[in-house]
């Protein structure tokens, strides 16, 4: 039988992984809809490769281009941010959401309502507007299975039917790039530096809040809205290896793990075929090569990111919509070298500290707080500018 699937977010990491795998089980797929922002070139050989029935582009300025090149395939060439949002809602059985940052929102809600199948690696969608999501989810009989590593880790080990049975869940992270690093040598680092992660190949954003430790703080929030847990059962420990991919201990002091390979395409896998499994081409984890496996505390003075994420979780409301926003205008900033690595984690200390509106109540009040929170990060940022 075979599963019609959509990716949002397709010429991405995450979405190129997805269509790895689509491709080497060509027969037991059918491709709905393919979207991205503007990467015109990597979509239209994506479409021209997967044969969507419709391919979108974001970027408004690209519709022509993308009809022109896909004249004579039969697939159907849309665009604008409303044409994506369709294609969320097109009726896949599986929607792999890989968009980044705030703007996977309104898609993922789409997806939700469909009642279909949500793989989310968009993880700013469940730290903005999570209690909506969810609720969204088991109103529409929609299945929302997590693909972020630690997630599905989690996912794998929780026994979802005896919740009061577990004790802790505990996400490991790398640690990043400078993990080894004091703040005075953290000071200058470049974008190149930051977004050239150890272990894992991800986009420029997630590679950033990886280096910051931003990325564990927006998980552990995706944590709680995941799994019935309460916020201080969750916890975060450093394993530089990323071959344990995170935990959950019982309150018999069991502790179930995952393990693999740092590769996407194995989270990713398990999404696809489930509740089954699916062959990959990962490399298979070799225990003995590896040798050891390291675990240290987080360092929230090195890493006060990680720190301004646990407080949002613990104020809830509009603070983790906030927390997000501001981090996405900081990240973009120091990306385009006009703002200083740690001025990063200063920026979303301010602008969340200047004001707490109530909690949100639909999308449309998500992105208001969203849009209200960039504004001021972009305020903020302006001050710290190099
Ligand atoms: P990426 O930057 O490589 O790709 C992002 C994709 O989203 C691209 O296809 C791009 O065209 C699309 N996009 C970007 N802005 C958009 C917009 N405004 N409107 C519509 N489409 C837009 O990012 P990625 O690394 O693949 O990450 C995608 C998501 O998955 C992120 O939320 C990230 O946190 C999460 N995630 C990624 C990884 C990883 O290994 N890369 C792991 C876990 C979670
Ligand atoms: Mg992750």
């Amino acid at each position: 039988m075979t599963r019609s699937v959509t990716i949002l977010g397709a010429t991405g990491s995450v979405g190129r992984s997805t269509l790895d795998l689509i491709e080497r089980n060509r027969d037991r797929f059918e491709i709905v809809a393919l979207t991205a922002r503007k990467d015109i070139d990597g979509l239209v050989e994506l479409a021209r490769r997967f044969r969507p029935r419709t391919a979108v582009i974001g970027d408004e300025t690209h519709h022509a281009r993308l009809r022109e090149a896909l004249e004579g395939t039969g697939v159907d060439a849309r665009v604008g941010e409303q044409a994506i949002a369709d294609a969320a809602a097109a009726g896949a059985d599986w929607t792999m959401a890989a968009i980044v940052g705030t703007a996977g929102l309104k898609p993922v809600m789409r997806a939700l309502e469909a009642g279909g199948t949500v793989a989310l690696a968009n993880k700013e969608s469940l730290v903005s507007a999570g209690d909506l999501m969810t609720t969204a989810a088991a109103a529409n009989g929609a299945t929302l299975l997590p693909v972020d590593s630690e997630h599905n880790a989690v996912f794998q080990c929780f026994d979802a039917a005896r919740p009061g049975s577990i004790r802790r869940v505990i996400l490991t992270a790398s640690g990043g790039p400078f993990r080894c690093r004091s703040r005075e040598e953290m000071r200058a680092v470049t974008p190149a530096e930051a977004v050239a992660h150890p272990n894992w190949s991800m986009g420029a954003k997630i590679s950033i809040d990886s280096a910051t430790l931003m990325n564990k703080g927006l998980e552990l929030i995706e944590a709680y809205h995941l799994f019935p847990v309460e916020a201080d059962a969750l916890e975060v420990v450093i394993h530089p290896q990323s071959v344990i991919h995170s935990l959950v201990e019982y309150v018999d002091g069991s502790v179930l793990a995952q393990l693999g390979a740092p590769d996407m395409r194995i989270p990713i896998a398990h999404t696809l075929a489930w509740p089954e499994r699916m062959e990959t081409p990962c490399a298979r984890l070799d225990l003995v090569r590896i040798g050891k496996l390291d675990f240290e505390e987080p360092d929230l003075d090195r890493f006060p990111a990680l720190g301004l994420a646990m407080q949002a979780l613990v104020a809830g409301g509009a603070k983790p919509a906030i927390l997000n926003a501001a981090n996405e205008i900081a990240v973009a900033s120091f990306l385009e070298s006009r703002l200083a690595f740690l001025d990063i984690a200063s920026v979303v200390g301010e602008v969340l500290s200047r004001y707490a509106p109530g909690g949100p109540s639909s999308i449309d009040e998500v992105l208001e707080i969203d849009r209200e929170a960039r504004d001021v990060a972009a305020e903020v940022t302006g001050k710290f500018r190099i």
